[in-house]
C-alpha cells in the first residue's frame, strides 16, 4: 500500500457523539496518540446525542450507589426521592423483553453488567448527573417515586453531555478535526492501514493500525432507510442528526465486515405531524394519559401497555401503519396537568374545544361519528373504582375493548379537550456491524478484522423492534469505553511489534 499519509496516529474514532468520545478518552488513558473524526462543523457537533435529553440507563442497587453518581445532590432531595433500584438483571429482563428476546446475550449482559462502572468512569471524567425529576418521576404525596429503570440525565442534556466529553477530550490531548468526513477504510491482509477522509473538502489520509467506529446509524439517508426499512420510511420525519447517513456501517462493509441486529426496524416515536424535518420539539410523549385514534377514528395500540420508556420507541411505526400515516393523541382536562413540556411549545399542531363534536369537527379529517362511538365505549369501559396513580402502572384499565388499555384509563370526559396530530419520526437504526465481546469488528468469515472496533448506533444485535428508553447513551459509553481500550492497545501492540522487529 503505497500512499500519501497527511497524519499518523495510534487511534482513529470516526465520529464524535456519546459512543466516539468515551472511545476517544479511553483510548487517550491507555496512553495512545488519538484523533477524532467529526464530519459536521463544531458548532453541530455531537450526532444525535446531541439532541438526547441525556437520559441514561443503568443498573444500581440501592440510593447509596446513585449517591456514589451524583454526590452533590443534596441530603434535603435525598429525603423526598424514592430512587428503588434497577438491578442488573431486571435491566437485562428489560432488553430481553423490549427485543423480543433477540438482543444478542453478550452484548446484552456487557451493557448491564457493566453500566454502573461505566457511569462511575464518566464520572471520573468530569460527566455530571441529575435526577430526572418530572418525566420519570411525579411528586405524590411529597415523594418523588422514580419508574421505568432511568432516573439519571446528564447536566445540560444531550448538549451539556456532548461539550463536557469534548471538554475532558481537549483536557487530555486528543484532536478532533471537524468538517471531517471519513470516506473509506484502508485495509490490507494484516488488517486495518488507514482512513482516507474529506477534510474541508480536500481529500486525505490517516496513517493509523487501529480504528473505531462511532459514527452513528443510517436514519437520516432516505435513500438506505426504503431500502431497509421498506416502503413508507421515505416519508417519515427525520428526527436530530442530519449527519447519520450510514456510511460508517457501508465503509466497514466494504472491507467484509459482518452484518447483524435488525436492519428492517429502526426507533420511531410520535411526533407532530407537520414540523419540519431535524427541528427539535417533534416527539409527543404523553400517550399513555389519553388514547391515540386514526382517521378512522378507532383506537389501534395500547397506549398504557407500560411505562412510556417502554413502548415510545415503536409506537411512531405502528402510527405510520395507519390510513394518511398520522393519528390525534385526545386528552381532557384532567389529564392536562399531566403532558409534557413538548405540548406546550408554539410549533405544535394542535385544537381545542369544548366538546367531543366540536374537536372532531376542528379536526376535521377524523370520521366524526366512529370517533364518538369510540369515545362512547372506551370511556363505558373503565373501571373508575381503581385509582389513577401515573407513578406506578396503576392497572386502571379497560374491560371488553378489542383494544384494551392496560393503564391510566381516564373517562374523556372533562372539557376542554385537546388533539394533537402526530406522524412517525424516525430517531435512529437497530441494524449496524457485529462485534465480540472486545467490540470487535467481524468479518463475514466470522473472524475479526484486525484492528477494527465498534461503539454506538453503528453496531447491530443489541436492539430489536423497540428498546428501553436510555439503554442508547448507555451502550455507546459502556462499548466506546472498551472499544477505545482495545483499539489503543492494539495499536501500541503494533507499534511494539514494529519496534522490536
Ligand atoms: C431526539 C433524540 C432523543 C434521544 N434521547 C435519548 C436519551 O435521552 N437517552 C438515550 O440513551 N438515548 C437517546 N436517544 C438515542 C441516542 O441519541 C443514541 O443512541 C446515541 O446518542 C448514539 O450515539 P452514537 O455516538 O452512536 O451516535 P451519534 O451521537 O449520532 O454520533 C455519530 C457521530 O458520527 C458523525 N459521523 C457520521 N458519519 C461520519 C463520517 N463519515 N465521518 C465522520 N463523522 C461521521 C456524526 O456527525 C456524529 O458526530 C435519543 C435520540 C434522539 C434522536
Amino acid at each position: 500500500m503505497d500512499h500519501e499519509f497527511h497524519y499518523e496516529t495510534d487511534v482513529v474514532v470516526i465520529g464524535a457523539g456519546n459512543a466516539a468520545m468515551c472511545a476517544a478518552i479511553s483510548a487517550r488513558e491507555q496512553g495512545a496518540r488519538t484523533i477524532v473524526l467529526e464530519k459536521a462543523p463544531e458548532e453541530e457537533k455531537g450526532g444525535n446525542t446531541t439532541y438526547t435529553h441525556g437520559s441514561i440507563r443503568f443498573a444500581y442497587n440501592n440510593q447509596e450507589e446513585i449517591k456514589r453518581i451524583i454526590p452533590d445532590l443534596g441530603e434535603e432531595d435525598f429525603k423526598i426521592t424514592d430512587f428503588g433500584s434497577y438491578s442488573e438483571e431486571e435491566f437485562y429482563d428489560d432488553l430481553c423483553r423490549m427485543t423480543d428476546y433477540r438482543t444478542d446475550p453478550a452484548l446484552a449482559g456487557l451493557l448491564t453488567g457493566k453500566s454502573f462502572e461505566t457511569m462511575k468512569w464518566l464520572t471520573e471524567h468530569n460527566i455530571r448527573f441529575i435526577p430526572i425529576y418530572g418525566r420519570q418521576a411525579f411528586k405524590i404525596d411529597g415523594i418523588f417515586k422514580f419508574w421505568g429503570g432511568m432516573v439519571l440525565e446528564a447536566v445540560g442534556g444531550g448538549q451539556g453531555l456532548v461539550e463536557a466529553l469534548h471538554q475532558e477530550a481537549k483536557t487530555n490531548g486528543i484532536s478532533v478535526l471537524y468538517e471531517t468526513m471519513a470516506t473509506e477504510l484502508l485495509h490490507t491482509d494484516e488488517g486495518i492501514a488507514g482512513v482516507v477522509i474529506k477534510e474541508q473538502g480536500k481529500t486525505k489520509r490517516i496513517k493509523t493500525k487501529s480504528v473505531v467506529l462511532a459514527s452513528g446509524g443510517f436514519h437520516a439517508n432516505v435513500e438506505m432507510r426504503t431500502r431497509y426499512l421498506g416502503p413508507k420510511w421515505d416519508l417519515v420525519h427525520t428526527r436530530a442528526s442530519k449527519y447519520n447517513t450510514g456510511e460508517g456501517i457501508q465503509m466497514a462493509l466494504n472491507i467484509g465486515a459482518l452484518p447483524a441486529g435488525n436492519w428492517s426496524e429502526a426507533h420511531s416515536v410520535t411526533g407532530d405531524r407537520y414540523l419540519p424535518d431535524f427541528e427539535e420539539g417533534f416527539q409527543k410523549l404523553s400517550y399513555p394519559f389519553g388514547i391515540i385514534v386514526n382517521a378512522d377514528g378507532k383506537r389501534f395500540v395500547d397506549e398504557g401497555a407500560d411505562f412510556r420508556n417502554y413502548t415510545y420507541a415503536k409506537y411512531g411505526k405502528m402510527i405510520l401503519e395507519q390510513p394518511k400515516n398520522c393519528a390525534w393523541q385526545i386528552f381532557d382536562a384532567k389529564v392536562a396537568p399531566f403532558l409534557r413540556e413538548e405540548y406546550k411549545g408554539r410549533k405544535v399542531t394542535k385544537v381545542k374545544a369544548n366538546s367531543l363534536e366540536e374537536l372532531a369537527d376542528k379536526v376535521g379529517e377524523i370520521d366524526k361519528e366512529k370517533f364518538l362511538e369510540e369515545i362512547a365505549a372506551f370511556n363505558e369501559s373503565i373501571d373508575d373504582s381503581v385509582p389513577f396513580n401515573p407513578n406506578i402502572k396503576d392497572g386502571r384499565k379497560t374491560k371488553g375493548l378489542t383494544i384494551p388499555k392496560s393503564n391510566w384509563a381516564n373517562k374523556i370526559d372533562t372539557a376542554p379537550f385537546e388533539a394533537y396530530a402526530v406522524t412517525c419520526g424516525i430517531t435512529f437504526t437497530y441494524g449496524g456491524v457485529k462485534i465480540n465481546e472486545k467490540t470487535e469488528v467481524q468479518s463475514i468469515l466470522y473472524e475479526k478484522i484486525n484492528g477494527l472496533y465498534a461503539a454506538g448506533e453503528v453496531v447491530g444485535g443489541l436492539f430489536y423492534k423497540n428498546y428501553p428508553g436510555g439503554a442508547g447513551l448507555m451502550a455507546g459509553s459502556v462499548f466506546g469505553k472498551i472499544a477505545g481500550e482495545n483499539a489503543a492497545k492494539f495499536a501500541l501492540n503494533q507499534a511494539q511489534i514494529i519496534e522490536n522487529a
